[in-house]
């Protein structure tokens, strides 16, 4: 019996560790050096010419973001009914309306033209989602934003890595927000960073990281906002400069399993059941496929199940969320976004981490497409 396969599993190396423990036994150990490091390593990563704030998660970032940005009571954020519920919630926990556009099937991703048509005199920003590391087609999103003086606040949760026309998402663009949840590209445990251009934010992001404390002009330390208390610790800003040193090498290796699995899969499957193949730029956070169980008689979770009997792991990647419960009771239809409502009952993840094998890949579209036959 082969060893069960995960659908994801991080990668921390022996010098990250040992880096971990030295932190542990420096006498500082919640925020300090290793998150000024880690700051200072993401931003010469993205390119130079950007603020960059790491915090304790994405969702705290955005949530910082939309406040430091201004956007509460009566305005509206446009967000892809496809996403993890994360996207939206931060608008409603600011006080906003998140209003929904539905995705492109195959890219998983909204278009400049279906955020354009949820603009009403409301809308105040715009949250294109790079889903699974798959860059959104920015130019024209962030060309909508500037003609219509919309903030865009880019949720890069799956994306950190990820290239558009050449260019790491997080290295242009008004402001990003990249996760470093233990699943994703790379890893601070829980964490996450802004990326931005504006330096008018870093003030009020500073404020809401840590207790609305600044120093006065006298040099006095003094409150001036009720602010909250996102700050990560050194102890997880060593786990990150570990992984940034590795993200590139990281994401080749997922791009290699992904080419494999399209490889094996596009013969044998409906092009619309397949991510798309081809862009290079692509960071492949997740490698997803559509399944009709009904059609094959089954349902999602005796579909899970059976591959897990089958020593494989898969991961759902999401339900769309004007079907979750909160946003049905806000009154949303999820069928009135029909790619989001699919792929929310077809999606299943399969296993996709750097430390993966060949083999492992094989094994799981065997296992796959011997389940899909019946
Ligand atoms: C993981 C994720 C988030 C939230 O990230 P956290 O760091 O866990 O808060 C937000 N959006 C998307 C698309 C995600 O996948």
């Amino acid at each position: 019996m082969t060893d069960f396969l995960p659908f994801t599993r991080p990668t921390l190396d022996e010098a990250t560790i040992a880096e971990v423990v030295a932190v542990l036994r420096s006498g500082w150990i919640t925020s300090g050096p290793k998150v000024a490091e880690l700051e200072r390593a993401l931003a010469a990563y993205l390119g130079g010419g950007r603020q960059v704030r790491v915090m304790t998660s994405a969702t705290g970032g955005m949530e910082m973001a939309l406040k430091a940005a201004g956007i509460g009571r009566g305005d509206e954020v446009v967000v892809p009914a496809m996403s993890f519920a994360a996207s939206a919630n931060v608008v409603v926990r600011v006080g906003a309306r998140p209003v929904f556009v539905d995705v492109e099937l195959r890219s998983r991703n909204a278009s400049a033209a279906s955020f354009e048509a949820a603009l009403t005199p409301r809308t105040r920003a715009l949250m294109p989602v790079h889903f699974s590391g798959l860059a959104v087609d920015m130019d024209p999103v962030n060309a909508l934003a500037a003609a219509r003086g919309l903030r865009v606040i880019e949720d890069a949760a799956h994306a950190i890595g990820t290239r558009y026309r050449g260019r790491l998402i997080g290295s242009f663009g008004d402001i990003v927000s990249f996760s470093f949840h233990a699943n994703k590209n790379m890893t601070t445990v829980e964490g996450g960073a802004l990326s931005f251009a504006d330096p008018a934010l870093a003030l009020p992001l500073d404020r809401e990281r840590f207790h609305g404390i600044t120093k006065d002009a006298a040099g006095n330390v003094d409150v001036f906002d009720a602010g909250g208390k996102y700050n990560l610790t050194d102890v997880a800003a060593a786990v990150g400069i570990g992984q940034l040193r590795r993200l590139e090498e990281f994401n080749a290796r997922r791009r290699a399993l992904a080419a494999r699995y399209h490889e094996r899969l596009a013969p044998r499957l409906d092009p619309d059941q397949l991510p798309p193949a081809g862009d290079d730029g692509h960071a492949w956070h997740m490698y997803a496929v559509l399944v009709p169980f009904a059609r094959l008689g089954t349902t999602r979770d005796g579909f899970v199940a059976a591959m897990r009997a089958r020593g494989i792991g898969l991961g759902v990647h999401y339900p769309s969320i004007p079907g979750l419960t909160y946003y049905r009771q806000l009154g949303w239809d999820p069928e009135a976004f029909p790619n989001a409502a699919r792929i929310g009952a077809e999606t299943v993840t399969l296993p996709l981490f750097p430390a993966m094998a060949d083999g492992d890949v094989d094994r799981v579209c065997d296992a796959l497409l011997e389940l899909m036959q019946r």
